[in-house]
């Protein structure tokens, strides 16, 4: 089989993980579908998301370890200048991070200038354009690596051609859109298993599906309170795709061009 993503025959020695073991995933799994030049890759963009975007957020917040068992942080701190074709830095943005301890809280570290009264219990965080790039190419990952494993021939339809494209090897020409709504608090995803003689907390950091409306296939990858939707098969679906999560709001995200590029002169 050809990978996935490049269409080499290349080395598959590795287990792609669909979703990173660093947000506790270690059953979902692809095997020789991804090659091992594709995986490295791909493990840029999860440390990028893991450690700048929301999703390590929860990931601190609710204290998931990674695989080398060690304890989650985060640090929204933005580079002062941009670089590349998606900035990265804004002046709204707080540099605030988040350390998770072993204690099961998490250490807050505010930038010297700041007082913690100033932030009254809101941070800022900018989605800037780079973010988007990176959460877009994330979810279009795990949204054709989900496909894949029900029906490897239709994850490399070329229904999928553009996202496998755009997750392996970013944008050529513009960021693809994604969606958000929030839902639930933070103490839906902590359950109490009781049973034996010690009482076990059990923390679901994640949860996704795949989606059907009319001819869009759209993925949901719920982290903490955020959940995250990307359409695969079409970059720009029509506002139909609102009716598949209702009552709740699904926003669009997204940064066109012209706007981008006055923001780097
Ligand atoms: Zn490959």
């Amino acid at each position: 089989m050809l990978c996935l993503f490049c269409n080499l025959s290349n080395q598959f020695n590795t287990i792609e993980h669909i979703i990173p073991e660093s947000l506790g995933n270690n059953d979902l799994i692809l095997r020789k579908e991804v090659c091992d030049s594709c995986q490295k890759h791909f493990s840029h963009v999860e440390n990028y998301v893991l450690s700048k975007t929301p999703i390590g957020f929860w990931r601190t917040i609710l204290g998931i370890k990674s695989k080398h068992h060690k304890l989650p942080k985060i640090d929204f701190a933005k580079p002062t200048k941009n670089k590349g074709r998606f900035p990265d830095s804004h002046a709204a943005n707080d540099n605030i991070s988040f350390e998770s301890q072993e204690d099961f809280s998490t250490a807050i570290f505010i930038p010297d200038d700041k007082t913690i009264s100033d932030y009254k219990g809101r941070f800022k965080y900018v989605l800037t354009p780079r973010v988007l790039n990176e959460l877009g190419r994330f979810l279009g990952k795990i949204g054709v690596e989900l496909i894949c494993l029900h029906d490897a021939q239709m994850a490399r339809s070329g229904l999928f051609d553009e996202i496998r494209k755009y997750a392996r090897y970013g944008s050529l020409k513009e960021i693809w859109p994604i969606f958000h709504f929030s839902r639930g608090s933070i103490e839906d995803l902590i359950s109490y298993d009781a049973s034996g003689n010690e009482v076990k907390e059990k923390v679901n950091c994640y949860s996704y599906s795949i989606n059907q409306i009319s001819s869009y296939t759209i993925l949901r990858l719920t982290v903490g309170t955020d959940n995250w939707c990307i359409c695969l098969n079409d970059m720009f679906p029509t506002p139909e795709i609102r009716n598949l999560f209702l009552p709740h709001n699904l926003n669009l995200i997204w940064y066109f061009e012209r706007r981008m590029a006055s923001r780097t002169r």
